[in-house]
This record gives C-alpha cells, sequence and structure tokens, in this order.
C-alpha cells in the first residue's frame, strides 16, 4: 500500500474535516502518499483529486462542513459507473480509498469492494442511521444545534404558555429526535420507527400536563414522520393552545463540531489508516460499547438498527 485516497460523501457533517486532517497526517506519518479527492464519488470519476500535505488539512480541525466537498452522483450509481472509478483511481495510482460519508455511501464503497478495488468507510452523518456504529461522526455536534435552538424555543413558549412543535432533521431514522426531546424535556416525540396516533400520542400528554399544571409544552417531531405545520394546527384546534412549528432545517447540518466529534474523528480517521498499514481491507470502523472497531463492509451492511425503547420509555417517564 503506498498511495490512498479520501473523499467525503453524501451529506456533510460536522467533524469531517477533522477525520480528513487523521487520514492524511496519519497517512503521511506513516509513509503513504495521501489524494484528495474533492465531491465525493463524482470528483473520483472525474480525476478530480490532488495530494494532500501536512499543511493542507492546517486550520480545518474546527469547521463544520468538508473542505474535499460532498456529492451525490448518480452516474456513479451502476456498475459501468464503478468500473470506470476504479479505471480512474488505477490512472493516479491509487490502492485504496477511504470513504466518509453515511449509508449510501457505504453502498457505493462496497460496490467498488466488490469489483476488487480496497476501500474502508468511517461513518459520518448527523443522522447517526448506519447500522454498524452506535455513533457517527457528526451526530453530537447535530444534537446540540437543535438543543441550542430548543432552548431558545422553550423561552418564548415559556413566556406565552405556548406549544411549540419542533421538526428536527435525521432523514428515516429518528436518533435526533429521540436525543433531544430526552435532552430538552419534551412532552411528546414522534418518530419514523415507531406508530403513532396524534390524540394517544400528543394530545392526550399535553391536556394531561396542563392539567397537572404545565405552562408551555415542547412536541418534536423526526423529519422521516414530517408534517409539523398540520400538527400544530391539530392542537391548537383540539387544545386551544396557542401552538407554534419551526421546522429547523439546515441549520442543523453546519457549524463548529463539538470537541466529542473532533476526538472521534481524529480517531476513526487514524484507525481507518492503521486498519490498510495492517493489510486489512473492506472494513467499516464503528463505535460498539464505546471501543472503537471495525467490520467487515458487506456483512456491516446487513445489520439493522433499532431505536432504544428503554429511551422511548424514559422519555415518556419525564414528560410527566
Ligand atoms: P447522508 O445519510 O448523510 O445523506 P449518505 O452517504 O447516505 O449520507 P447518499 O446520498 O445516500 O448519502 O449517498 C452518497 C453517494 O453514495 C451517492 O451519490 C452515490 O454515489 C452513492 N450511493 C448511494 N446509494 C448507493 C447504492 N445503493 N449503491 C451504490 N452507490 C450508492
Amino acid at each position: 500500500m503506498k498511495t490512498i485516497g479520501v473523499l467525503t460523501s453524501g451529506g456533510d457533517a460536522p467533524g469531517m474535516n477533522a477525520a480528513v486532517r487523521a487520514v492524511v497526517r496519519t497517512g503521511i506519518y506513516y509513509g503513504l502518499k495521501v489524494m484528495g479527492i474533492r465531491k465525493g464519488y463524482a470528483g473520483l470519476l472525474n480525476g478530480d483529486m490532488e495530494e494532500m500535505t501536512l499543511r493542507s488539512v492546517g486550520d480545518i480541525i474546527h469547521r463544520g462542513g468538508t473542505i474535499l466537498q460532498t456529492a451525490r452522483s448518480a452516474e456513479f450509481n451502476s456498475e459501468a459507473g464503478v468500473k470506470k472509478a476504479i479505471s480512474i483511481a488505477k490512472v493516479f495510482g491509487l490502492d485504496a480509498l477511504i470513504v466518509i460519508g453515511g449509508d449510501g455511501s457505504y453502498r457505493g464503497a462496497r460496490d467498488l469492494a466488490n469489483q476488487g478495488f480496497p476501500v474502508i468507510c468511517i461513518p459520518g452523518t448527523i443522522d447517526n442511521d448506519i447500522a454498524s456504529t452506535e455513533y457517527t461522526i457528526g451526530f453530537d455536534t447535530a444534537l446540540n444545534t437543535v438543543q441550542d435552538a430548543i432552548d431558545k424555543i422553550r423561552d418564548t413558549a415559556y413566556s406565552h404558555e405556548r406549544c411549540s412543535v419542533l421538526e428536527v432533521m435525521g432523514r428515516h431514522a429518528g436518533y435526533i429526535a429521540l436525543n433531544v426531546a430526552i435532552s430538552g424535556g419534551a412532552e411528546a416525540v414522534i418518530l419514523p420507527e415507531k406508530e403513532f396516533d396524534i390524540d394517544r400520542d400528543i394530545i392526550k400528554p399535553i391536556i394531561e400536563g396542563r392539567n397537572r399544571g404545565k405552562k408551555h409544552y415542547l412536541v418534536i417531531i423526526a423529519e422521516g414522520v414530517g408534517g409539523a405545520v398540520e400538527i400544530a394546527k391539530y392542537i391548537e384546534e383540539k387544545t386551544d393552545i396557542k401552538t407554534r412549528a419551526t421546522i429547523l432545517g439546515h441549520i442543523q447540518r453546519g457549524g463548529s463540531p463539538t470537541v466529542y466529534d473532533r476526538v472521534m474523528a481524529s480517531r476513526m480517521g487514524a484507525y481507518a489508516v492503521k486498519l490498510l498499514k495492517e493489510g486489512k481491507i473492506n472494513r467499516v470502523i464503528a463505535l460498539q460499547k464505546g471501543v472503537i472497531t471495525d467490520f467487515d463492509i458487506n456483512e456491516a451492511l446487513q445489520m439493522k438498527k433499532t431505536i432504544d425503547e428503554e429511551m422511548v420509555e424514559l422519555n415518556k417517564i419525564l414528560a410527566l
């Protein structure tokens, strides 16, 4: 292994830069040449890459987004696209590729691996929806960004005795929603993983809360469920409590990464390079029970992730 490539793919996530930095610096430390590929698999197909130096990753550890930029490539999603990507990788002398991204990016990497091109994946997405790992780079920063917004909205909701309905990101998964429901003290949280009944799961806890003396209410809706505006209208009609919907949107994706995201990204980036140094290929990096580990990429993509029922119950108890 002499030359490795690194790219970021799918949605950007805070901490991706820290991971790129760790890959580049650990790679150079071990005597490897590291090529930075811009714009994900689209950039690989275009040969949009250059050699990274110790200095080219300076002053990026604190920055959100990704200096390598990211893209979604339809061309890469075909056998011909994958073969072309490998032929371009060979033109540049790449012996392996480190992919930082979400599960879509993992599937792209799996296609490369299954066509004989060595890959390592690092989990990078704010959604924390990758089955093989308990944690993905960017998740912690996104949670803190949402929490900051909840605290601000709560000030107004309390002052006006209102109900706030907040729609948060997470694509098809409810991990952001469930965690901020607990950290933000939500009366109700609606997750894509669990069927819901608006009267049972939202209206009833609000009315019961009012009867116990609550002055304001917070309802978290996961993006995968959606409909925050309609839900807010329904709450107001049924309860006569003034209700406002806020859809946080892309504010949740950017921002300076938290210490936790920076440290995990640094550790995972270095771990990825070490795997390649040891001759291990087609692995995905994961956090399991607090320990950084790795799995075969095909096995990882077979795994299923479920929502933590204890956390769902905990939120119900703490919302009393
Ligand atoms: P996030 O969850 O943060 O959006 P992601 O990695 O899941 O990140 P996607 O847009 O799903 O984001 O995937 C990024 C890229 O990976 C796609 O543009 C495509 O090139 C490749 N990709 C996605 N799905 C597949 C698939 N099923 N097979 C092969 N390649 C894929």
